[in-house]
């Protein structure tokens, strides 16, 4: 029988409501399976649990007043590159090991303010670049569905940690992929919306004009209820869109008949795993049984995306983290003078993959080269956004694979930073284009892990992709449970 760490937040608030469960007995269930797998998972880098006990006995509190939220004393885990006041949080970096913000991103602040339980900081790749988890300074996350498979990244911890049971749902970030591509190699629902729809305030940042917070929940329901929970217009961040928020959960079910399917036709092409093919192709049958209309789309620039991704990304990144000099942030490493001592901070905190993100950066932007590189990536940017348009013209959301491969080995790409910039093909074009994207799991390959399933709707179709992909996941009512996890109950 399922613990309750392993139920969906919908069901635990119904049970919260109906005074079936306490928010304690929720979060003791957690903090139990976090003790059980997380010495295997290292989805945490920081457990919170003692402020846990206390955010669960006022949840309790507050229900039993009658005064909660659809989110009040359920537990979430944090990506530890948001913000936490009096909380470490360290982008998964050694320049930030010891850094404790004195403010909540506000993401977390509207949860806590609603009552949720926060039960910690989840690893992931240093400041959010990569694709596995591997970049992290405190060591790689283990996928519950095979310990020596990658989790995804670059939010694996958060991923994890859901796919574990570990937490009922969690936050992480997407800039070009990092919550729906580690959803989907973890088997849960991967949540980014469009740019701009969640503040970015006190979320550290990598590349601002793509970074947005999202969602991992173990059911589209959840991510329908964590987003209405933290979605909407903040002072705080200047480009956070102007808008009251939607009760997302409301027009779930509203079904897909009648409905405009447009299949990425260039996310079919070489280099998808032929299980991850097979799971897709069935979930369209899938669709058009319920009275979907399927017919093949194309997104023509989208073959350049990554490499316009790889101009942006590092440009923004290397402004972004220009300010971790040894003075005001984390990390300093004494010099003879500042400058010996910025460079000794830089050369000492930040990883590998960090410093190549920096000097392509850095190059990308370089008098002599600006327009060459950072220029037309940029206008390569526009005819993506244009290439979307184009298409939403035609179709009311495009599906794809969300990765074009499953789990892979710890270690086997760790060495080629290309092959792993790949994993992202599908999910950066989303990300240049500010378009929300949901990814869900459809199946599991040949080896036994998820394939995820990518729904992309225009700017602002927060609605119309939830509600696909909640039709579609009844439909294919996938509920295989992690071996790890299956284990326990053995
Ligand atoms: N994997 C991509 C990268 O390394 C995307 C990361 C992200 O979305 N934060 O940049």
């Amino acid at each position: 029988m399922a613990e309750l760490c392993d139920l969906t937040a919908a069901d635990l608030a119904s049970k919260l409501r109906a005074g079936e469960t306490s928010s304690t007995e929720v979060t003791e269930s957690c903090l139990a399976r976090v003790e059980a797998v997380d010495e295997r998972v290292r989805a945490f880098l920081a457990r919170t649990t003692e402020l846990a006990r206390e955010r669960a006995a006022a949840a309790d509190a507050r229900i039993a007043a009658g005064d909660a939220p659809s989110t009040a004393g359920i537990p979430i885990a944090l990506k530890d590159v948001l913000s936490t006041k009096d909380i470490t949080t360290t982008c998964g970096s050694k320049i930030l090991e010891s850094y404790v913000p004195p403010f909540d991103c506000t993401p977390w602040a509207r949860l806590a303010a609603a009552g949720s339980v926060l039960l910690g900081k989840t690893n992931c790749d240093e400041f959010a670049m990569g694709s596995s988890n591997e970049n992290s300074a405190f060591g790689p996350v283990h996928n519950p569905w095979g310990l020596d498979t990658v989790p995804g990244g670059s939010s694996g911890g958060s991923a994890a940690a859901v796919a574990a049971g570990e937490a009922v749902w969690a936050l992480g970030t997407d800039t070009g992929g990092s919550v729906r591509q580690p959803a989907s190699l973890c088997g849960v629902v991967g949540l980014k919306p469009t740019y701009g729809l969640i503040s970015r305030y006190g979320l550290i940042a990598f590349a601002s004009s793509l970074d947005t917070v999202g969602t991992f929940t173990r059911s589209v329901r959840d991510a329908a209820i964590l987003l209405s929970a933290i979605a909407g217009s903040d002072p705080m961040d200047a480009t956070s869109l102007d808008r009251t928020v939607d009760d997302y959960a409301e027009g779930l079910d509203e079904g897909v008949s009648g409905l405009r399917v447009g299949v990425v036709k260039e996310a079919f092409g070489e280099g998808v795993q032929p299980g991850v093919r097979s799971s897709i192709q069935s979930a369209l049958n899938r669709l058009s049984d319920m009275g979907a209309s399927i017919e093949e789309a194309s997104l023509p620039h989208a073959d350049y995306a990554l490499s316009a991704y790889y101009l942006i990304a590092p440009s923004e990144a290397s402004s972004n983290l220009a300010r971790y000099d040894g003075v005001r942030y984390g990390l300093r490493v004494p010099g003879r003078d500042s400058i010996e001592m910025m460079a000794r901070t830089r050369g000492a905190g930040f990883g590998p993959e960090v410093k190549r993100r920096i000097m392509l950066g850095t190059y990308a932007l370089s008098a002599g080269y600006y327009e060459a590189y950072y220029g037309q990536a940029q206008k390569v940017r526009t005819l993506i956004i244009r290439d979307y348009e184009k298409a939403f013209e035609s179709f009311d959301v495009l599906v794809s694979p969300t990765s074009p491969t499953t789990a892979f080995r710890i270690g086997e790409r760790a060495d080629d930073p290309l092959a792993m910039y790949l994993s992202d093909v599908f999910t950066i074009p989303a990300n240049l284009a500010g378009v929300p994207a949901v990814s869900i799991p459809s199946g599991l390959d040949e080896a036994g892990l998820p394939v995820g399933l990518q729904v992309t709707a225009p700017v602002l179709g927060e609605a119309l992709v939830l509600r696909v992909a909640h039709a579609l996941e009844r439909e294919l009512a996938f509920d295989a449970v992690p071996p790890l996890v299956a284990g326990l109950a053995a």
